[in-house]
């Protein structure tokens, strides 16, 4: 994949999630690579942020779900300030960035859209935001799924309907 390579200097309309992106940032080291992401980047008209990444969490990790306000591993620790420190990170990243737009990866405690896993490490699914998702709809920022744009492959595409959102206020 080629890639466009941005510097923070740059300002962009959007965020992404860097795995939607092809980058092989997950916890179990793979990406989610979503051909619209890329197009973004390329066209320089979105940045990928890991906030997991930005976290200092370590690749491989082992899975993480939220329970209430608190991350918790699979294996029991605690681990929501690194979550925290990450979501804030990227959430902060986002604003410099001067961006209002985000394609995040569904159902990760960080970057979730409207589902997420319920803590019971067994695939399943309430509602509620990861939270650097949960920190960019409180800004205001409109937010996408990959899994809502399954059928969105071009970037015009894909502005037109944060615009519509925007002006629908949501
Ligand atoms: Fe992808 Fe977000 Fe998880 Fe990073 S934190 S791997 S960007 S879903």
């Amino acid at each position: 994949m080629g890639r466009a390579y941005l510097t923070m200097r740059q300002r962009v309309p959007c965020v992404v999630s860097a795995c939607l992106l092809g980058l092989p940032c997950r916890y179990d080291g793979r990406s989610n690579f979503f051909p619209l992401a890329a197009r973004l980047v390329q066209a320089q008209l979105a940045y990928p942020l890991c906030p997991e990444g930005l976290g200092g969490l370590p690749i491989p990790r082992l899975p993480c779900e939220r329970v209430g306000k608190r991350v918790l591993c699979r294996d029991g620790r605690d681990l929501t300030c690194a979550f925290q420190l990450g979501a804030q990170k990227a959430y902060r990243q986002s604003l410099a960035l001067g961006a209002r737009y985000a394609l995040l990866k569904s159902r990760s405690p960080s970057c979730g859209i409207g589902q997420i896993y319920d803590g019971s490490f067994r695939k399943k699914l309430i509602p509620g935001y990861g939270l650097w998702a949960e920190a960019l709809l409180q800004r205001g920022f409109i937010l996408f799924s990959e899994e809502e744009l399954a059928e969105c492959s071009d970037v015009s595409t894909f502005f037109g309907l944060c615009r519509q959102r925007e002006h629908l206020g949501r």
